[in-house]
């Protein structure tokens, strides 16, 4: 059955590693909704629109075009036609993402785009408030964490294959305050759905994980 799986937590749960083996093993698409935030931020900050105007922001996403397109190698992300896949991960977006989130009148904007997307079925939507705003009725919702340490380290090794800069510390520290404007902002702040399953994969393989997720979806 072509049904509908979400997928929340803070950063570096695991969750897009996880969501796209689930999606693969069961013929779903993999849709990362975090990337649609993270090329707006890109955009923006490329043409130096101040982050706080939310005006401004709402006006450069109308004129934006931004594609999510499934690939073998992962979801590759365009913006006004250009693949920005590697760009909207550099240190600079993922510090500045959560402000440019944080505006309702953006939220809206892709929201409204992520539920187009799912609107057949047969997806795994990864985000913060997939199960509690975006997909309300997803038949299968998972909040996925682990402990702050343990994400920072992910993000460490993860930051290493991709060529990007970090300490642990530093990653630690980032992941922290992203974690506290993601859950503290107004719109749609990251919580847990009351429908949803919490999987905390502090002690669990990516393989375990994906398998736990997949044993539910499969029920
Ligand atoms: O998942 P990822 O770490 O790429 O998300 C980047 C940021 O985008 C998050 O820290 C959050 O501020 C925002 N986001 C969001 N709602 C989503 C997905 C991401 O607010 N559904």
């Amino acid at each position: 059955k072509k049904i509908q799986i979400a997928i929340d937590g803070p950063a570096g749960a695991g969750k897009s590693t996880i969501a796209k083996i689930v999606a693969e093993n069961l013929g779903f698409t993999y849709i990362d909704t975090g990337a649609m935030y993270r090329a707006v931020t890109y955009k923006a900050m490329l043409e130096n629109i101040d982050l706080s105007d939310a005006k401004s922001l709402e006006k450069l996403v109308l004129n934006t075009s931004i594609i999510l397109k499934p690939s073998p190698s992962g979801q590759l992300v365009f913006v006004d036609g250009e693949d920005v896949s590697q760009l909207i991960r550099s240190n600079e977006v993922t510090a500045n993402v959560s402000q440019v989130a944080a505006h309702s009148n953006i939220r809206e904007i892709l929201v409204a785009k992520q539920q187009q997307l799912a609107i057949s079925g047969g997806v795994v939507m990864d985000g913060r408030d997939i199960a509690t705003h975006v997909l309300k009725d997803a038949e299968l919702k998972i909040f996925m964490s682990a402990s702050v340490e343990e994400r920072a380290r992910r993000r460490f090794i993860d930051n290493e294959k991709r060529g990007i800069p970090s300490t642990i510390e530093k990653l630690q520290e980032e992941i922290a305050k992203r974690d506290q404007l993601d859950s503290e902002r107004e719109a749609s702040p990251l919580i847990q759905a009351e429908d949803a399953i919490y999987l905390d994969t502090t002690h669990l393989t990516i393989e375990e994980a994906a398998n736990e997720i997949l044993a539910l979806a499969r029920q």
